[in-house]
């Protein structure tokens, strides 16, 4: 747990958040300022700071915000019609929240590449 983190802070709970899923390792949220009509936000309550920094022991729980990820496309109904699971990690990719996160994206056509 990171003091100043704000996704940290959220998983105390300090910041409120519309939480789509919870459990003992893992949060979902509505992304405040959502890209698509489905736009959720899925990360473990540890504190990793981004994808660069997964260690081994990670493996499962990273594994499990994509498990997570696609239970909730069920539920929000876009698992047929389609969506994007996104990492961003670092400056180029446009991480701004160093607080590793898997953004699920949906509702809406997709292009590739994706710029
Ligand atoms: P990144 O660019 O780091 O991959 O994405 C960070 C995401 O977190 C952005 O889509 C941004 O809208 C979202 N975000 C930033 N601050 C907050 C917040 O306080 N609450 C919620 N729900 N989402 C946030
Ligand atoms: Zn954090």
């Amino acid at each position: 747990m990171e003091k100043d983190c704000i996704f940290c802070k959220i998983s105390r709970k300090e910041i409120p958040s519309k939480m789509v899923y919870a459990d003992e390792e893992v949060l979902a949220f509505e992304d405040i300022n959502p890209q698509a009509p489905v736009h959720i936000v899925i990360i473990p309550k540890k504190h990793i700071e981004k994808t660069s920094d997964i260690t081994e022991g990670d493996i499962g729980l990273i594994g499990k915000l994509v498990f997570v990820a696609q239970k909730i496309a069920k539920e929000k109904n876009v698992s047929d019609s389609g969506y994007r699971l996104v990492f961003n990690c670092n400056k180029d990719a446009g991480q701004a929240v160093f607080h590793i996160h898997l953004h699920l994206l949906g509702g809406r056509k997709f292009f590739w590449p994706p710029g």
